[in-house]
């Protein structure tokens, strides 16, 4: 057999063995599996702590006020029963001390949020709303679903069958230096905007929280160009209906927004 006919036919051979084990728990196809997106992540993440420039980290032992804030809100939304994969993937945040209004998540749970999109909000209810979307991209597992676009399916079937460090390490680098400008699709941002909502319906946070988000940008007239949220449309109407429709489907319930818990985040950031 020739050797792009032989490679055709293990391609197809491998991709079929994948359409019957790599579903995922909410039934949808995906490439990697779990350790793929934990391996992925924890490059990603080691290229992240390497590079203090791009990425001045928050000291966790320096800070550990604003860490137990977000650790506590973090195992609240995983305690949601909507969520897939709270014990499979390997979950924690890192403040990143950056005038930047922004947050991130890596495959495998890892997600970022940075200083400046801290401030720019103004309660506990927004950030866990923020917090949650990521969840959801993480859960949902949308940046396996979006690497497998960006880099095709012969690519990841080589890097799983080759187990090829310099694949990894090429990937990883690429997700550390873009995941922060990742480009989901609009159906992801619905989705993970949809699942920022249910998750928070399981805890004492107003489940809208990451529409007064929205709501602050909108009436500024302000556009995040950096910010993974806004990148698709920013302050998008639909999406704000989409948000709405979704909260009245389940009960338009109103929680806390927890102002003093937030203020006292913002006491103990670095000035
Ligand atoms: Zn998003």
């Amino acid at each position: 057999m020739k050797r792009s006919m032989r490679y055709t036919v293990l391609l197809v051979l491998v991709a079929g063995a994948f359409l019957f084990s790599r579903c995922s728990k909410d039934g949808g196809i995906v490439l990697l599996s779990i350790e793929d997106e934990i391996a992925l992540g924890l490059q990603a993440d080691s290229a992240i702590a390497a590079d203090p420039e791009e990425f001045p980290i928050l000291s966790r032992a320096e800070n550990q006020f604003v860490y137990e804030y977000f650790d506590g809100m973090l195992a609240e939304i995983l305690a949601s029963d909507e969520i897939n994969y709270r014990d499979d993937f390997d979950w924690s945040i890192t403040i990143i001390d950056k005038d930047i209004m922004n947050a991130f998540a890596l495959p495998g749970g890892k997600m970022y949020f940075y200083t400046g999109l801290i401030k720019y909000l103004e309660n506990s209810a927004q950030i866990a709303g923020v917090l949650a979307h990521e969840v959801a991209h993480v859960d949902r597992r949308h940046s396996n679903k979006q690497l497998t676009k960006a880099y095709g399916v012969d690519f990841l079937l080589s890097l799983l069958v080759d187990d090829d460090d310099s694949q990894y390490l090429q990937i990883a680098s690429d997700l550390a230096q873009g995941m922060a400008q990742l480009q989901f699709s609009r159906d992801y941002e619905y989705e993970a905007d949809e699942y920022s909502i249910r998750y928070l319906l399981d805890t004492e946070y107003d489940p809208k929280g990451i529409e007064g988000f929205f709501l602050k940008l909108e009436a500024e007239g302000q556009t995040a160009e950096t910010f993974e949220f806004l990148s698709t449309h920013p302050s998008d109407e639909n999406r704000i209906e989409n948000l709405n429709l979704v909260w009245e489907e389940n009960g338009s319930v109103v929680g806390e927004i927890f102002q003093e818990e937030y203020n006292a985040l913002i006491q103990h950031l670095p000035r």
